[in-house]
């Protein structure tokens, strides 16, 4: 079986012939640059001492920084971190931010950490790479089972190891600690402003894939991505009829209100559902509606789920939901995929202007930072809508041209193959 990197990178292939960037920024796209692994030692509440797996991998820094979030699951591995620094590398080039890609992660199960555990080893973890990361070079910032108090803890951690107020170092930090407004539902929002350009500037696309004006929507995950992208498509008016976690998902054909949900379930710990009927991960990816959003875990529509799928959109809202055999089904089917590298690019546009925040002591307001995710959401969406039109291309590979002549542009201007001999040779 391939790897999770082998197979992400194919994502490429198909951009590639349309792109026409040059062999060399090819080749250097083709690998990691750097990836760093370590034993973390934590010592548990009841005095035993165990040895974590993390890893911290910079994929390429061509653009910028790399930056990239931290994640907490079993499921992290070399192979994990590498596959989903990789995309990092093409969202901030399909969004246009001065960033490289980077992602880290330790493989642990975190919801069988205490509150106490959970700071001992996120703080463990900048022990050992704080050396890697730093603000001009790797930022980190919060992704799957990892939140503003963890980055405020490592923050804290790196601050007494480097010294002075490095704030710019971590994204997704507490308010208090320099964190930015927003952040929290930036990820969710950014996918909605995705959704709003296409529902307001491509009618006629979606007529022709028969997505209705009012559409049904099911949604896979109910985290910080998924329940800020519920929130406001509900506010909005959008019927969602179904939603799910990592315990199963609630069906109400008559409308789900998201806000309501989410405190029945911290309530009862989730125990409690509300009304509706309980439906498994697998039926939720499999029902009539018309968009269904993925945003939980990677490799869920595949060759097994992907021919029941019945939405006539899928908007990633997780990294990597959709594996190459499942992507090929759901496009065989006419379904319209809006990929990871833009429909969940809102996170790292706001930890951007976090950083740049930290950086320059200019605060910016709520309503400046949404205002601001919106316009670049809509710029990234329009041009690679237009790749679309232009290649005849699903609206992935339209999204990896746009990241590619990017990536391929700066390192034309780095120097490459051409820099270096037959434009030295003209002079
Ligand atoms: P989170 O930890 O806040 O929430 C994850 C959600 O997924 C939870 O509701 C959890 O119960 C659910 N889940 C976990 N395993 C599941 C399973 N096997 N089946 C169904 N549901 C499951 O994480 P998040 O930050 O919301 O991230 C979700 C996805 O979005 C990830 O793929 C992440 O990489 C991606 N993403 C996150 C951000 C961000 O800003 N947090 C940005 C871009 C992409």
């Amino acid at each position: 079986m391939s790897s999770m990197l082998e197979e992400a990178k194919k994502q490429l292939d198909a951009a590639a012939k349309y792109a026409q960037i040059d062999q060399e920024s090819w080749e250097r796209l083709q690998y990691p640059q750097k990836t760093l692994q370590a034993a973390i030692p934590m010592r548990h509440d009841d005095g035993t001492l165990r040895i974590y797996k993390a890893l911290r991998c910079q994929y390429d820094s061509t653009l910028g920084p790399c930056k990239g979030g931290i994640r907490y699951h079993p499921a992290v591995d070399r192979d994990h971190c590498e596959a989903l620094a990789f995309w990092m590398t093409f969202k901030c080039a399909c969004v246009k931010i001065p960033f490289g890609g980077a992602k880290g992660g330790i493989s642990v199960d975190a919801k069988s950490l205490s509150h106490r555990e959970t700071e001992r080893l996120s703080k463990a973890y900048i022990d050992s790479f704080a050396d890697f990361i730093g603000p001009d070079t790797d930022i980190p910032a919060p992704d799957m089972y990892t939140d503003e108090k963890v980055m405020g803890w490592m923050y804290s951690e790196y601050r007494k190891i480097k010294g002075g107020h490095p704030k710019d170092v971590i994204t997704g930090k507490p308010a208090s600690l320099g964190g930015i407004e927003g952040r929290n539902t930036a990820t969710g929002y950014g996918g909605f402003f995705v959704l709003e350009t296409l529902f307001n500037n491509y009618r006629n696309e979606l007529n022709r894939i028969g997505l209705p004006t009012q559409p049904t929507i099911a949604l896979q995950g109910f985290g910080k991505v998924g329940y800020w992208l519920a929130e406001i498509l509900h506010k909005k008016g959008y019927k969602i009829i179904a939603i799910s976690n990592e315990y199963g998902g609630l069906y109400n054909e008559k409308g789900i209100d998201p806000i309501h949900l989410r405190i029945t379930l911290d309530e009862s710990n989730y125990k409690e559902w509300g009304e509706g009927s309980k439906i498994t991960n697998e039926e939720l990816l499999a029902l009539p509606v018309d968009i269904l959003v993925p945003a939980a875990i990677e490799g869920v529509l595949t060759a097994r789920t992907a021919p029941r799928v019945q939405a006539k959109m899928v908007l990633e809202l997780a990294n990597g939901p959709t594996d190459n055999v499942g992507d090929a089904i759901l496009n065989d089917k006419g379904v319209l995929i809006v990929p990871d590298i833009l429909a969940n690019a809102g996170g790292v546009i706001v930890s951007y202007f976090e950083w740049v925040q930290n950086r320059n002591g200019v605060v910016k307001t709520l309503d400046e930072v949404n205002a601001d995710l919106r316009k670049i959401m809509t710029y990234a969406t329009n041009r690679t809508v237009e790749n679309y039109f232009k290649h005849k291309v699903s609206m992935r590979t339209a999204a990896y041209i746009l990241a590619l002549k990017r990536l391929a542009s700066a390192n034309e201007c780095l120097g490459n193959k051409y820099y270096f001999t037959e434009h030295t040779e003209k002079k």
